[in-house]
């Protein structure tokens, strides 16, 4: 069964489109320099509408996590328990990201471990961001 694909409305389709190009972008305000996410007609801070959408590292870290036992989402259901993990980026504590952490079970991650974005392909040439532990065995090298 596919998982929920994103509907993208006239406000987060930039950074639906950059998802499908494995890009991760966020809004940026010009009006008072900080970003915000989701995205928003205007920004939420200083009410200015002079937003552009930056690119992100893609790297951040667990802000916080729970396991969801009991989704109302029925696509959803069959992955269940999943892990849901607040990812704050690293350019700014505005940027909470949603995460299932691919590839990590409970027990291997806490609050603040390092993450870095990857895409998942959820229906052909549609992608969502996810985020899956940074400095794994095959990564301490490169710290
Ligand atoms: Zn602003």
């Amino acid at each position: 069964m596919p998982k929920p694909v994103p509907l993208p409305d006239a406000v987060t389709k930039p950074f639906w489109d950059a998802a499908n190009e494995r890009r991760l972008v966020a809004q940026f305000c010009l009006g008072c320099n900080r970003y915000q996410h989701p995205p928003q007609e205007k920004c939420a801070k200083c009410d200015g509408g002079d937003l552009e959408f930056r690119q992100l590292s893609g790297r951040g870290t667990i802000y916080s996590w729970q396991i969801m036992h009991d989704t109302r989402v029925r696509l959803m259901q069959e992955y269940q328990p999943m892990v849901i993990a607040v990812v704050e980026s690293e350019e700014s504590p505005d940027v909470w990201l949603l995460t299932n952490l691919p590839g990590s079970e409970q027990g291997q991650f806490d609050i603040g471990d390092p993450v870095e974005v990857e895409f998942e392909e959820v229906a052909p040439g549609t992608f969502i961001p996810q985020f899956r532990l940074a400095g794994g065995p095959n990564d301490q090298e490169s710290k």
